[in-house]
This record gives structure tokens, C-alpha cells and sequence, in this order.
């Protein structure tokens, strides 16, 4: 295998790979992306939001997206103790699309990276990147699935490794979160689900009975399928045994709401676990390099704002990248970090308020004044990028305006 001589190097072919990777081939940049996996692989992350489409618009990916039989998701339902409401996410503040879908991302990865292949992208899987050598041009080590190792020289590199971390680890970035540590125990299912009040348009997210902070989610797919899963503490879930199935199914009948749901369904995959997910680094970008997605800061799942984060971040870093190849000056940190994390930042509070119980007893007030509602499903849709919304723009001093109200004691009614 011979070394090679590229514009930009993206490791990882996930979404914000796949974007970054469309957007530079469309400027007419060479690129190539390193993926240490071969497509179909299965990830989670399976909610997307509305203001996610329109990436897969810019990287022309939309068309194929829409036709390939996602399930169709307009909204995000919550419950909690035989309450229930719902945010139809087109009924919202910031202008842009008001739908989206609920994706196997095994599919919709692949999808996303036939479709980058299509428009001329090179998509080198099985290859591995081990190494980083910063010192002139970025220098890649990657090695193939035969053992073999080469070079690529670059001219910048984006991180879109997810998970993986691989400049993080390797650049000494890694930083804790200011998020406890949680775990996630999931699994996809057969739902059977016969009550025809259940809105497959909507990821459930039910609250379990006793602590707020255990939370579910239920996300339909096309194929009378869901992915399920339950989020907590892992000092929360201690009191569960057996097999990830047996803890996942009693933690599932602890929520009576869930349970009744899912009376009929089927595990259809082994359950798998994900603890200590959230995470964060000390530097986002330089001139040399740029982190995308979850390679940078992950928050946690509440809100399904993952993807979007990711394709957020590909879409302003090409645009600071097309710049730099052009030979103009890129400050990073004011350019891509700092917009970047402003909408980051706006997530962070409302994920915070999750946890602490203030958003859901906003989310559950019945008498919410429309306009405020759709403000904050706006953030909900994804649009947390978007500053003439006062929820994101003061999202702290707004939110707790809205807390104080949605607490405010009931006036007697003699
Ligand atoms: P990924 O999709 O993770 O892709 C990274 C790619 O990089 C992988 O294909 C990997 O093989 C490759 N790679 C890794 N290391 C290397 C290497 N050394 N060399 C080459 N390639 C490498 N998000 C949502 O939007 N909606 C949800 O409902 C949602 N639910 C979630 C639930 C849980 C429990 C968790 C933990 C996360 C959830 N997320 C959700 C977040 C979502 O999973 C991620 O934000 C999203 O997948 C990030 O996309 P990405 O492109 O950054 O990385």
C-alpha cells in the first residue's frame, strides 16, 4: 500500500464524516475518509432531528434519504405518572423543516456513504488510524484490515471518529464532562404494539415513576420495529440482576405505562450497554485539525441532538476549511469552537434542567403560553444554533423565567 497526498483526511465515516466529506467534494477538494469498520455496522443514536435535514440537503443527500423508507417523525412525546404531552415539531419558532426520521443507523450510515461515494468521495474502509504527527502538515498512520500500514499527508485532518476519539487520545485533548457518568442499556424489538393511541411520528421518552432521573426512550421504526432503551446513574440501576436482558425487561416493568405498552413485544437483538458516554476536550480545532461531532464534546442522548451536533459541526468546519485551502487566515476558536459550542452550550442547559427536574416540569405544565412552547420546540427540533430565539439566546435566565412559572402554587378555587 502506498502513501498518499490528499487535501483533507476525515477519520470516520459516520454522519459528520460523510457530510464533511460531500461538502469538501462539492467545493472541489480532495479528500479521502479512513473507516476503521466495513458498512452495514450497527450505532446507536437512531432519533433524528428536523434541523438535521437540512445538511443532508446541502450534501445533496436528501433525495436518497427520503426515499428509503425511514420512519417518518414529526415530534417527541414525553410521560411521566399518567401524563402525557407531546411537541409536534413543525408548530415551532425558527423557520426551516419541521420533520424528520427515525433511522437504523446501520442503513442509514451506509446510506449516507454510498451516497458521499456517489459524488466522487474515496471511502477507505477497513483502514484503521493509529498515529497523528503534527509536526509540518498533519501525517496520518493508518493501518488496513491486512496489517499493512501507509501515510496520508494532509493538509488538515477533521476528527469524525465519534466515540472512537481518536485525536483526542492521541493529542492528549481528553477532558472529564461536567456531566455525572451514566449508562444506557438498549436493545431493538418486535413492539406488537396494539393501543391505537401510539404515535409512531414520535420518540417516546417516559419518565420512570419514582426517579426522575431514569428515563426511557422508545423510538419506532418503519418495520413494526423500535429501539428501546433506559438511561440512569449507574448507582440507580444496582438494584437489577441477571442477564443486560433480565435488568433491561425489569427496569422496562418498573414504568407501568412502558410496560403495558410493550406487553406483546420481542427482543430482536442481544442488549448491549454504553456507560460513561459523555465526554469533553480541551482544544476543538486548530489550524492543523478540527473535531466533529461526539470526537468533540457528547452531551447525553436526552434531547436526540447527537446527529445533529455532528452534521452541524461538518457543515461549519468545511466552511472555515474552504476558506483556509483558499489561502485565507481562519481563526478557529472564533470561527468554528465558539458558534459551535454556543448551540452546544444551549443543549447543555436544557439537558441539565432534565436532570434536575425544572424541564420536565416545564415539558408536563398543561397552560403554556404557544409562543413559549414554540420556542422551546424549536431547541427541541434541533435549531439551538439559532440566536433570534430568546431560549437559546439567554437559554439559562429564559428557562428559569419559564420554571418559575410552570411551579408557581395552583391559586384556591373555593
Ligand atoms: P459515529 O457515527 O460514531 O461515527 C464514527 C466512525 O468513526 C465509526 O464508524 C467508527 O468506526 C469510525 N472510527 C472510530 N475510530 C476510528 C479510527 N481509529 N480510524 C478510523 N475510523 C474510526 N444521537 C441522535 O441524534 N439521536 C439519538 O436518538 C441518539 N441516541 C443516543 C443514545 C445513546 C445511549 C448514546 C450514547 C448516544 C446517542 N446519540 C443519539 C448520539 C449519537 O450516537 C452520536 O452523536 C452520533 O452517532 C455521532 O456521529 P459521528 O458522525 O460523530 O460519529
Amino acid at each position: 500500500v502506498s502513501n498518499m497526498d490528499v487535501d483533507v483526511a476525515i477519520i470516520g465515516a459516520g454522519p459528520s464524516g460523510a457530510i464533511a466529506a460531500s461538502l469538501l467534494r462539492q467545493q472541489g477538494h480532495q479528500v479521502v475518509v479512513i473507516e476503521k469498520q466495513h458498512f452495514p455496522r450497527f450505532s446507536i443514536g437512531e432519533s433524528l432531528l428536523p434541523c438535521c435535514m437540512q445538511f443532508l440537503e446541502q450534501a445533496g443527500m436528501l433525495d436518497a434519504v427520503n426515499q428509503a423508507g425511514f420512519q417518518f417523525k414529526n415530534g417527541a412525546a414525553f410521560q411521566h405518572q399518567g401524563r402525557y404531552t407531546t411537541f409536534d415539531f413543525t408548530d415551532k419558532f425558527t423557520p426551516g423543516p419541521g420533520t424528520t426520521f427515525q433511522v437504523q443507523r446501520a442503513d442509514f450510515d451506509k446510506l449516507l456513504a454510498d451516497t458521499a461515494i456517489s459524488q466522487g468521495v474515496e471511502i477507505r474502509f477497513g483502514h484503521q488510524v493509529d498515529a497523528i504527527d503534527l509536526t509540518h502538515n498533519p501525517r496520518l498512520t493508518v493501518t488496513n484490515d491486512q496489517g499493512a500500514q501507509y501515510q496520508v499527508n494532509a493538509k488538515f485532518v477533521l476528527d469524525a471518529s465519534g466515540f472512537g476519539r481518536v485525536l483526542p487520545r492521541l493529542l492528549n485533548l481528553e477532558q472529564p464532562s461536567n456531566l455525572p457518568p451514566r449508562s444506557a442499556i438498549f436493545t431493538h424489538i418486535e413492539d406488537n404494539i396494539r393501543d391505537p393511541h401510539f404515535d409512531r411520528n414520535k420518540i417516546l421518552i417516559s419518565v420512570h415513576p419514582q426517579h426522575k432521573d431514569i428515563w426511557y426512550w422508545l423510538i419506532p421504526f418503519s418495520n413494526n420495529r423500535c429501539s428501546i432503551g433506559v438511561v440512569a446513574e449507574p448507582h440507580l440501576l444496582e438494584h437489577l440482576s441477571g442477564s443486560l436482558e433480565q435488568q433491561l425487561l425489569a427496569v422496562i416493568n418498573e414504568e407501568p405505562e412502558l410496560k403495558k405498552l410493550l406487553s406483546n413485544a420481542n427482543i430482536v437483538q442481544p442488549c448491549a450497554t454504553l456507560k460513561g458516554y459523555s465526554a469533553n476536550v480541551t482544544t476543538l480545532a486548530t489550524n492543523k485539525f478540527a473535531l466533529l461531532g461526539n470526537a468533540g464534546e457528547f452531551l447525553d442522548p436526552v434531547f436526540s441532538s447527537g446527529v445533529t451536533i455532528a452534521m452541524q459541526s461538518a457543515s461549519m468546519a468545511v466552511a472555515c476549511l474552504h476558506k483556509q485551502l483558499n489561502g485565507q487566515t481562519v481563526d478557529w476558536d472564533s470561527e468554528y469552537s465558539a458558534p459551535l459550542m454556543q448551540g452546544v452550550n444551549t443543549f447543555r442547559t436544557y439537558v441539565q434542567a432534565w436532570y434536575d427536574g425544572r424541564f420536565q416540569d416545564v415539558i408536563f405544565y398543561q397552560q403554556a403560553d404557544n409562543k413559549i412552547k414554540q420556542m422551546i420546540c424549536s431547541i427541541l427540533a434541533g435549531y439551538a444554533w439559532d440566536m433570534s430565539n430568546p431560549f437559546v439566546k439567554e437559554s439559562e435566565r429564559r428557562l428559569n423565567t419559564i420554571v418559575e412559572l410552570c411551579q408557581e402554587p395552583k391559586p384556591n378555587v373555593a
